[in-house]
């Protein structure tokens, strides 16, 4: 057998989960990333005694591969109750879950939101989903999002005031240009699983899952520089050999490591804006989705309202994104638009800090079914990372999955 340790540079989900998949068949491996922290674009930090996700996300208990790799007692996850409180009309309207939900679901039935029929087929869909195997969903005929709702026979209206906003929020994406396949595979995640966050935050998602990695083969702030054969250079010179190489890092970062390798992508952005409020604007733990024809934020969350440890001192925390570009309207014009939603009390918040994310998500107009990643040049390395799978977190573990599946077999040949 080979000693010398695999590489895999990038300490995001896909690297983690490769390596953790290494590591349980005592593979000898070195992960480099090049920032402080685990995690790449699952981050977490502590401002003025609020948990703030840089940008926020949830996580799908549906999330199998994902599920697997973490020890849920610790990082505690609670989840938001299923469907959505809408923003349309100038009035809120509840879309909730039948199956999970019955009461809920009974209100959803005669909210003014979508027609009776468009109900029925809501069900249908769900009904049908749940059937298929996600490789059947990637092999589906294909088309955007927008065009899909529109071919499945839904109305203008349950497509403008609950899917278009609902899937916004979750693509980043304000035309709808995602590949139905996905929107597919995300329809039926969201059916199986429910959307939860950790109690001190997203990150703990990576941190928890590299937990039992050996501490000396994790190398933080470590940028890798550039690859030649089967040797990789640091940024500062040092190198080091390898067995085989897991390029673990956004797409269009490959290039960087390997110039004969040209790869360019597009990228989703988001805006995320924390408030602190004196008291939460409502009680309920649902996601809210703004569907107003002109506006100024797509999405807003109250993560207080399922851990209440992520506001300080009896305080709420209120979560307000949207795509970016969307809006250029500022701080004050958003609560402007918050206070025609809760009223006067929108006075009293306090913004606490904001994110611009340019990198959230690789655009995917066009989903296909996984294939090998292996660099034809470049027998050796194999490239992981969402943009392989799908944008997502599971994409991501799923991605560390192949590649590790990859090398393991690799290590059978020699
Ligand atoms: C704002 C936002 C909202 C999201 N919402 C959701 C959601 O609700 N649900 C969901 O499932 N998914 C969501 N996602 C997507 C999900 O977070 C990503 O798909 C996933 O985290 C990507 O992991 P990755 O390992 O593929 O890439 P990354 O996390 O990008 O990891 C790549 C790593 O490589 C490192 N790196 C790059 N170059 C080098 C180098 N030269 N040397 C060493 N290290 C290097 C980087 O620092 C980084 O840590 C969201 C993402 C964002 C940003």
């Amino acid at each position: 057998m080979n000693q010398k340790p695999v590489a895999i540079v990038g300490g995001g989900l896909s690297g983690i989960a490769c390596a953790r998949v290494l590591h349980e068949k005592n593979i000898p491996f070195v992960l480099f990333e090049k920032s402080s922290i685990l995690g790449g674009r699952v981050q977490s930090e502590n401002v003025q005694g609020y948990v703030l996700d840089k940008g926020f996300q949830v996580l799908l208990t549906s999330y199998e591969k994902t599920m697997s790799l973490l020890d849920l007692s610790s990082i505690q996850l609670k989840a938001f109750d299923p469907g959505a409180i809408i923003r349309s009309r100038d009035h809120f309207h509840e879309i909730s879950d039948p199956f999970r939900d019955p009461w809920g679901g009974l209100r959803t039935l005669f909210s003014s939101v979508g027609s009776l029929g468009d109900k029925l087929l809501t069900l249908k869909q769900r009904i049908e989903l749940q059937e298929k195997k996600d490789h059947e969903i990637f092999n589906e005929e294909e088309y955007n999002s927008h065009e899909y709702f529109r071919r499945r026979g839904f109305s203008a209206s349950i497509v403008e005031e609950f899917y278009e906003p609902f899937f916004r929020g979750v693509f980043l994406d304000q035309d709808l240009s995602t590949s139905s396949r996905y929107l597919r595979y995300l329809l039926k995640k969201f059916s199986l699983g429910k959307a939860c966050i950790p109690k001190l935050g997203m990150s703990q998602i990576p941190l928890n899952m590299a937990k039992p990695l050996p501490s000396e083969s994790i190398r933080l702030n470590t940028s890798v520089s550039h690859i030649e054969g089967q040797n990789l250079f640091l940024e500062g010179g040092e190198h080091f050999e390898f067995s085989h190489l897991v390029l673990a890092i956004e797409f269009d970062a490959i290039g960087k490591i390997i110039p004969s390798i040209d790869l360019s992508i597009r990228w989703n952005g988001t805006e995320c804006f924390y408030f602190e409020a004196p008291r939460a604007p409502r009680s309920e733990k649902k996601i809210f989705l703004n569907a107003e024809y002109v506006r100024s934020f797509d999405l807003l969350a109250i993560p207080s309202n399922i851990h209440p440890s992520q506001a300080k001192e009896e305080k709420a925390l209120v979560s307000v994104s949207r795509i970016q570009g969307s809006s250029s309207r500022d701080e004050k014009e958003i609560k402007d638009e918050l206070q025609t939603w809760f009223g006067d009390e929108v006075d009293q918040w306090k913004l606490i800090h904001s994110y611009s994310i340019s990198k959230a998500l690789p655009q995917i107009d066009h989903l296909k079914p996984p294939e090998s990643r292996v660099l034809p040049e470049h027998p050796f390395a194999f490239i992981c990372g969402d943009y392989t799978r799908h944008p997502s977190i599971e994409g991501a573990v799923e991605s560390g999955y192949d590649a590790a599946t990859w090398v393991i077999e690799q290590q059978k040949k020699i």
